[in-house]
């Protein structure tokens, strides 16, 4: 994307932020989705339907406990109740138009919205936890140079019912009904932060313990510098931050990610530092290894330097390439180098290895036009 361009969707992007509408708010004539409430809401129009207000917890424990699909399914709600939910409410999921499975046990979601539009979610197998990468927008605004998601621009921000949905749509995708997921990632399509009020919503929703009762601590929601946002996740939700830092100065970043013009290294340490970090909490920072552009022993000094008032934690990932684009990895031996300069400056660094890129489903890949339908060669692909 143009940068000019990139910067003049910022502007726009960043006032969303504050002023989005809430998930549960509909537009004229379409019947809200259900997974957008929260349980006081709930209850207060369930009030508003002349209903006792704690059938609102019994909704919410067939949602998020025993997740049926029907209100024809809440079986100790008077059939009165469940005509009216039916008609007031709409509970439609995402629907998986596709599912890839990668080599490595990556399994790749293809999801279909209410309005047709496609997002990406991914399922990432390890030995010792099982991860969901969120997504938080149909596309991103923000020009990110080494992303493919960037390319589609953006074509809208999702409601909290469709995150929260996304998550039930991803479950439903496991092996057996009992199987969770350890941990939950806000790192799909979009930067979460530009939607934030509906990001927060969904929050709520699956932390809730008359949600989807999940530890905030088992969830990571990844920006690429938006440092004001960044202040408020963490004082209003308690989760994790993992923040896209890319290069360790200016003049390389506002070439890779055009939100630096607007909140520059300086600015985005400064919210680092301010951030409510809790007890032995710390930000990861991503850095995408990108050959003979931000790889050098000189970068990794000053990536030291840099991080060295903050409390941090390094990701190195390499770079998954596609169609289009003119950066290449770096070697691993480099990345290895780079790991081992961090480590004598004293930061904590792990490399990233990276999973599903033979289904695109790896960090940068996500990218959804013209998907529907495509059959990619030598995948297990389950079409629905
Ligand atoms: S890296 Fe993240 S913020 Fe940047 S364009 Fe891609 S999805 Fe958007």
């Amino acid at each position: 994307m143009d940068a000019a361009i990139a910067l003049a969707l910022l502007n726009w992007v960043i006032v969303d932020a504050d002023s989005t509408p809430l998930a549960a708010r509909p537009a004229a004539g379409v019947k809200p989705n259900i997974y957008g409430f929260s349980l006081p809401e709930l209850e207060e129009a369930l009030e508003a339907l002349g209903e006792p207000g704690y059938r609102a917890r019994q909704v919410m424990r067939w949602l998020y406990g025993k997740r049926v699909r029907a209100f024809a399914a809440m079986s100790d709600l008077p059939a009165s109740l469940r005509e009216t939910l039916e008609v007031q409410y709409d509970m439609s999921l995402p629907q998986v138009a596709r599912a890839d499975v990668a080599t490595d046990g990556v399994k790749k979601l293809l999801l279909e919205l209410s309005d047709r539009e496609l997002i990406e979610s991914v399922i990432i197998p390890a030995k010792d936890r099982l991860t969901l990468c969120v997504s938080s927008q149909v596309g991103c605004s923000m020009g990110c140079a080494f992303c493919s998601t960037a390319r589609m621009g953006l074509r809208r921000n999702l409601h909290a019912a469709e995150m929260v949905g996304e998550v039930l749509a991803a479950l439903g995708e496991l092996d057996h009904p009992q199987e969770v997921f350890t941990n939950y990632v806000f790192m799909g399509m979009g930067e979460p932060l530009a939607n934030y009020a509906r990001l927060r919503r969904a929050l709520a929703v699956m932390t809730a313990e008359w949600g989807m009762g999940i530890s905030p601590r088992r969830i990571t929601v990844s920006t690429v510098g938006m440092a004001p946002v960044m202040e408020r996740l963490l004082a209003e939700t308690g989760v994790n931050l993992a923040v896209s830092l890319i290069a360790p100065t200016d003049a390389q970043r506002d070439q890779l990610a055009p939100i630096n013009r607007r909140f520059p290294l300086a600015a985005l340490m400064e919210s680092c530092r301010r951030l409510a970090l809790k007890r032995r909490q710390r930000v990861t920072f991503e850095y995408v290894m990108l050959k003979d552009v931000n790889d050098s022993e000189e970068d990794a000094r000053k990536l030291v330097k840099l991080l060295g008032s903050v409390r941090a934690k390094v990701n190195l990932i390499f770079f998954n390439r596609f169609e289009g684009v003119g950066f290449e990895p770096s070697t691993r031996q480099t990345v290895e180098r780079f790991q081992a300069m961090l480590h004598k400056g004293n930061l904590t660094a792990t490399i990233r290895e990276s999973r599903g890129r033979d289904i695109a489903a790896a960090c940068g890949q996500l990218r959804v036009e013209g998907q529907r339908g495509r059959t990619d060669v030598g995948l297990r692909v389950a079409a629905r």
